[in-house]
């Protein structure tokens, strides 16, 4: 399986990155992701604690796993998160441990989390505008995203990203003011297609606007070129750039192209299971061996086995997912 330490699973894609979720619980509740009411939040005891969290990614780590995200829910909200990412940051082989929030308690955290080990942040930001914001995230919070986004980056977080989920009729007439954003702000603006998948507030493929729209109204902006600096992130995003801009932009378009030959990236679910594939049911429960003392090494290589050529987005078959929250997006 393994090769020149990295793990290779059967369509020859290295798995190298995890993405770590610590919480099913969010301080938000925007429309695309959770029901307003909530969700059966996980029961406090069978979510992995810290130390056990650190034990799975030491276990992984051997086995060629270099790179982590920490995200949700909202992970910002689980406390004491400053303490986990020291832990993880002390693991031998962990090169880069990045993380995605709602922003909120960036102005509040960064400098905490840099000087933790925390290299670089993805940001959610829908909305520049305060009203907007609270309709999508279904809650008054008092918070600029760009004050946020700058707290971060001033902390020496970088690259700081900013993702924006665009509905059609809900916040697509702000793609330009996204976009101005990155004339002056060293920020990387991604764009990402909606996936109607889940509970979601009657958003449907209606509200799907595709990547090739977006970036025909960002050129009227000013001219965009491809952006060919080095690529400094694991995700699926396209780069483009502003002409004399600070920033990049990028479109993520999971429902117009699949990324499944690329894929380089597992997740663990906040109680602790393996998931090989953001669809679909493919998962190991790692929780229970872990509490019971066995190798978790086998159950890793195994999943990674039966880690499938690509998801079933595209025919709508969503493997019982309720919201993206539940398995870290
Ligand atoms: N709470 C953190 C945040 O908002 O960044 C981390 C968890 S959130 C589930 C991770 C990402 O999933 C966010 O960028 C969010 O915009 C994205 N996401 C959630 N539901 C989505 C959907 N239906 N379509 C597209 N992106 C979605
Ligand atoms: Fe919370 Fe992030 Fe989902 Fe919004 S996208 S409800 S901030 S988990």
């Amino acid at each position: 399986m393994g090769r020149g330490g990295l793990v290779i699973d059967q369509f020859g894609r290295s798995i190298e990155y995890l993405r770590i979720s610590v919480t099913d619980r969010c301080n938000f509740r925007c429309v695309y992701c959770m029901p307003e009411h909530g969700l059966d939040w996980l029961p406090r005891a069978d979510i992995l604690t810290y130390e056990e969290i650190a034990d799975v990614v030491a276990q992984l780590a051997p086995l060629g796993l270099k790179r982590l995200r920490i995200t949700g829910g909202e992970p910002t909200i689980r406390p004491d998160l400053v303490t986990l990412i020291g832990m993880l940051k002390a693991v031998p082989g962990i090169e880069d441990i990045a993380l995605s929030t709602n922003g909120v308690k960036l102005p509040d955290m960064s400098a905490a989390l840099k000087a933790a080990g925390l290299d670089r942040v993805n940001m959610s930001a829908d909305s520049l505008r305060a009203d907007r914001i609270a309709a999508i995230a279904r809650r008054r919070v008092p918070f600029d995203p760009v004050e946020a986004a700058d707290a971060a980056h001033a902390a020496g977080l970088d690259p700081v990203k900013i993702n924006v989920v665009v509905m059609r009729g809900i916040n697509d007439d702000e793609i330009e003011d996204f976009a101005r954003l990155t004339l002056d702000h060293p920020f990387h603006v991604r764009f990402i297609e909606l996936m109607p998948v889940g509970e979601m507030a009657n958003l449907t493929w209606n509200h799907v606007v595709p990547s090739e729209e977006i970036l025909t109204r960002i050129r009227t902006v000013g001219p965009l070129a491809p952006h060919t600096g080095p690529e400094r992130g694991n995700g699926p995003a396209a780069y483009h750039q502003l002409e004399g801009a600070q920033g990049t932009i990028g479109v993520i378009t999971p429902m117009t192209h699949t990324y499944c030959g690329t894929c380089n990236r597992v997740r663990l679910t906040a109680d602790g299971r393996l998931r090989t594939c953001l669809y679909g049911d493919h998962q190991v429960n790692l929780r229970d061996p872990l509490r019971a003392g066995i190798p978790l090494k086998p159950l890793f290589v195994q999943a990674l086995a039966d880690k499938p050529k690509e998801h079933n987005l595209l025919q709508m078959q969503v493997g019982g997912l309720k919201a993206l929250s539940q398995v870290g997006g």
